[in-house]
């Protein structure tokens, strides 16, 4: 390879690179796989490595992230914060470990290894032993203050126990857990909102929220894995710090590992890349660093990496396997969703056989066969997906997968809404669609009702006393039927019918989102009941009244205003209210303070640095209330870059319209 060669790969690649950093640490949505950018990474050290006059300061190489958000506070790191350097084998693992010994003098090391926590790094600064300061390591020397955010955390101490020193600075990752994750996700999509990719992107984005209180109901987790003392010689010992700050408050890597024994470490990597579904969170990889303060110190760092430390990477899960057959699942709404079956594979520790399509066009676009050989992808969530279909793998004649006419289960034929994707059974009493939304009712985000799984309301359908949501609180009608049920008896039934009744009394937000209205999930159910403050309200409520709402946009506000309109649909409220069910009235707030009290502000176009969501979260803070949509009551345009249609709207309407720059600079932000 010439130099000049070089040097053409070298840009494309610095390019690419500082495209999908920004992507991926700025906006927190990245387009490609971390293993392609990984391999660009790679690549471009290893021609750096062969050309090093071509290095230059502002080489991907060169820095550890990403310029932080402008809307954050920047904080300079008392210690740099590194990344870590990656072995994708054992090769690359031992050559660390080399690299190591040869630093030592072959004198014997003590090694650690724990989890490789996926989620975002913080900085955690506690002064007199109380939670002062959070940071995100931004570009490993700035990083941007989320104090507000992290104090949401539940499993971090906001006070330390015990004795501690003035000042303790404790490094750590931002987790979300795989249940709350696939939770959310679930809400997110019945909300229309876009899903996370995984859980990294999800704490991630949780964190970087201007708003606290949706952090807050995120349930993110902290798991510590690095502190520093004004006196670090007094713990010299990594393991030892873990089990101080394990006391000291901090939940940690539980199955961490202290060893001279390279073996021990490779076992122990070998078990936690098949067991790592065993664990609440994700983990792509173990750790391993040396124990002893004085050698990290020795070893030291490089440009962006420690020496004294690897991240020893899992392989990515994902399998190859046979597509069997095609199952049908109708949901909620009567929405028909494909499930892949296959011959069983393993993903990481997990024997799986099922993946989701999520819809026909998914089918169409993959250009699906049975006998197709499918690329089967588990990142964060429990539920599997099809990523691919290896197309020179199809057996000749195969058959393709064909949309379905009639529903699966009622035989009616299918439906398609133009502007939505998939087919749904459009039967109102479709025996699946009422056992879905039964199941959403009692679910524990929505009316959180124990003991009625899946079994039971299968049983209760079956038997017919259980055929509406109002059915459920007239079950204590059916208590010697219920008794008399198979497996059931006398104490059991009696604990299901006391979790019904403690039920009966409910918040206006929980009865909303159980209601299971389309596109309306948790936040949206909160705006509402925030704006509205009861059932009654809402139910009187209009497309108009739904729509100047933030948060609320056309399409969800088209489905209120059917759902409460159509006394087919809403008839189930009724039921509900017979069956003997109080919704509780919902404290209003409609107290606002700020330079937008009480406005309504509607934006068009965009910004070059702050995102729709971080602009409206501005108008928020200054009491304002941000609006998708020009209506009658919104007091003014705020007009972007390439603005749209609101903007004709509105000035037809005559609304007055301002600049975002000016905006901007009028509340402080510009
Ligand atoms: P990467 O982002 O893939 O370069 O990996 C480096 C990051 O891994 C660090 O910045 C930490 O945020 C994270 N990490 C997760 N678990 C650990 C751990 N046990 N020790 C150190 N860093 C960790
Ligand atoms: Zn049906």
């Amino acid at each position: 390879m010439t130099i000049e060669e070089a040097r053409q790969e070298i840009e494309k690649l610095r390019e690419f690179l500082h495209y999908h950093n920004y992507r991926y640490y700025v906006l927190d949505n990245p387009e490609i796989s971390d293993a392609e950018y990984d391999e660009a990474m790679r690549r471009l050290l290893e021609l750096e490595k062969l050309f090093p006059e071509l290095v230059t300061p502002d080489s991907p190489t060169q820095r550890v992230g990403a310029e932080p958000l402008k809307s954050f506070e920047n904080f300079t790191h008392p210690y740099k914060m590194y990344s870590l350097g990656n072995a994708l084998n054992t090769e690359e693992f031992h050559a660390f470990v080399q690299r190591v010994r040869q630093a030592t003098a072959n004198k014997p090391i003590v090694w650690t290894a724990e989890h490789k926590f996926d989620g975002l790094a913080i900085e955690l600064i506690y002064k007199k032993g109380v939670l002062t300061m959070g940071v995100t390591r931004g570009n490993g020397e700035v990083g941007e203050v989320v104090t507000h955010s992290v104090r949401t955390i539940k499993n971090l101490p906001l006070k330390l126990l015990g004795s501690v020193p003035d000042e303790l600075v404790v490094y750590g990752e931002v987790v979300m857990h795989r249940e709350d994750f696939q939770k959310l996700d679930e809400e997110r999509e019945a909300a229309g909102e876009v899903p996370f990719a995984n859980p990294r992107n999800a704490a991630a984005g949780s964190i970087r929220q201007l708003d606290p209180s949706i952090t807050a109901q995120r349930r993110l987790f902290f798991y510590a894995y690095g502190v520093r003392f004004p006196d670090d010689t007094v713990i010299l010992s990594h393991y030892d710090r873990m089990s101080y700050l394990s006391e000291r408050g901090f939940s940690i890597c539980f199955h961490r590992l202290k060893t001279e024994n390279i073996n021990e470490i490779e076992e122990y990597h070998n078990y936690w890349e098949t067991h790592r579904d065993e664990i609440p969170y994700e983990i792509d990889g173990i750790v391993v660093k040396v124990d002893d303060f004085l050698l990290e110190q020795t070893l030291g760092y490089d440009a962006k990496t420690p020496k004294w430390a690897i991240a020893w990477k899992f392989k990515p899960m994902q399998a190859q396997a046979v597509l069997r057959e095609i199952e049908l699942g109708v949901g909620r709404q009567g929405t028909i969703t494909p499930v892949a079956i296959f011959d069983p594979v393993f993903l990481a520790g997990a024997r799986v056989q099922r993946a989701t399509l999520h819809n026909f066009d998914e089918v169409k676009r993959l250009d699906l066969h049975y006998g197709d050989t499918l690329v089967v992808e588990r990142s964060g969530e429990v539920i599997p997906k099809v990523v691919a279909v290896i197309k020179e793998k199809r057996p000749p004649m195969a058959k393709p997968v064909e949309e379905p006419t009639h529903c699966p289960v009622c035989g009616t034929p299918v439906k398609r809404e133009s502007d939505q994707v998939g087919i749904f059974c459009p039967n109102p009493s479709c025996p699946a669609v009422i056992k879905a939304k039964l199941r959403h009712f009692v679910s524990r985000s929505a009316m959180d009702i124990e003991g009625l799984g899946e079994e039971l309301i299968e049983r209760f359908y079956n038997e017919g006393i259980l055929t509406s949501l109002g059915d459920i609180f007239r079950l204590k009608k059916h208590r010697n039927r219920l008794i008399e049920m198979d497996r059931l008896g006398e104490k059991l039934v009696d604990k299901l019918l006391a979790n019904i009744e403690a039920k009966r009394e409910v918040p206006l937000d929980r009865f909303l989102y159980a209601l299971g209205i389309d596109f309306v999930g948790q936040e949206t159910a909160k705006i509402l009941s925030r704006e509205f403050g009861s059932l009654e309200n809402i139910r009187k409520a209009r497309f108009e009244d739904f729509v100047r709402l933030y948060g609320i946009g056309e399409v969800v506000a088209r489905s209120l205003e059917d759902f409460f309109r159509d006394p087919l649909r809403s008839k189930v409220i009724d039921d509900l209210l017979e069956a003997g069910i109080k919704v509780k009235a919902y404290p209003k707030q409609d107290k606002r303070e700020g330079k937008l009290a009480g406005k309504y502000v509607c934006i068009t176009g965009k910004h070059e640095i702050y995102s729709r969501e971080q602009l409206f979260q501005f108008i928020e803070a200054e009491g304002g209330i941000p609006q998708d949509n020009v209506t009658r009551q919104t007091n003014f345009l705020v007009v972007g870059e390439s603005p749209g249609s609101k903007l004709a709207k509105a000035e037809k309407q005559g609304i007055p319209i301002i600049p975002m720059e000016e905006f901007l600079k009028q509340i402080q932000k510009g």
